[in-house]
């Protein structure tokens, strides 16, 4: 190939990874970013847990081995505090933990002035309590009750969180286990983030659900994972 075709193959291959490069969404547990969706490129739903620890947090963890699943928990401290040794056991059994606070504040009804500094103080005694029990730094933040605002962001940022929502979740509201199994396999689709919670006082409807989701999704060719399956974490950022 003469030196003039060659160079024209190399900069049309360049700027063909270039277009790809700008159009693909950024996946990076960069501190200050957030998400409420994954990628939508595969059939692939990640799994939360809020909450928790909690007394149901075991049998979540069963059927989570008996699916051969993954999924990622975020932990209110004051729970692992409660709890420690069940937070150990999320982890051991692999599982991926973030923060979801101290004491669950509900930042929608906090009036004060310091709701920065109450937040900030939040996800460090959360983290804390989180690095005793389990040795796992968390960088991963959900919000109490799904609060998000411009100055959750630069909180989280600073503290060196990356902000994870989600995209599906009525395991708390009144309904039968079987209607809550169905709401879940509607809002399925590739990049959807469910959530579910481990924490609080029963989680029966949920532990009934979750194998119908599961049985139900698998046929239809979706597999279920964590967090961090498409986040990049921070040492993997150039
Ligand atoms: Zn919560």
């Amino acid at each position: 190939m003469p030196m003039f075709s060659k160079l024209i193959v190399f900069v049309s291959v360049c700027s063909a990874v270039f277009a790809v490069a700008e159009t693909l969404p950024v996946w990076e547990a960069r501190p200050g970013n957030f998400y409420g969706n994954g990628p939508s490129d595969q059939k692939f739903i990640t799994l939360t847990f809020d909450d928790g620890p909690g007394k149901e947090t075991p049998r979540i963890l069963e059927i989570l081995a008996r699916y051969q699943i993954h999924a990622t928990f975020f932990m209110e401290g004051s729970q692992v505090d409660r709890y420690p040794e069940i937070a150990k056991q999320v982890v051991t059994a692999g599982h991926e933990v973030g923060n979801h606070s101290y004491t669950h504040v509900n930042f929608y009804r906090y009036k004060k002035p310091d709701a920065r500094t109450r937040l900030r103080e939040e996800l460090q005694k959360a983290a804390a309590a989180i690095q005793r029990a389990t040795g796992v730094q968390p960088v991963l933040l959900r919000m109490p009750h799904g609060y998000f605002r411009s100055w959750v962001r630069e909180v989280a940022r600073a503290e060196g969180y990356t902000v994870v929502h989600w995209s599906f979740g009525c395991d708390w509201k009144p309904m039968s286990a079987e209607t809550m199994a169905q709401a879940y396999i509607v809002h399925a689709r590739p990049g959807a983030i469910f959530l579910f919670h481990d924490g609080g006082k029963t989680r029966q409807r949920t532990v009934e659900a979750l194998p119908v989701i599961f049985d139900t999704l698998q046929r239809a060719g979706y597999t279920f994972g964590p967090i961090r399956t498409w986040l990049r974490s921070r040492s993997s950022v150039k």
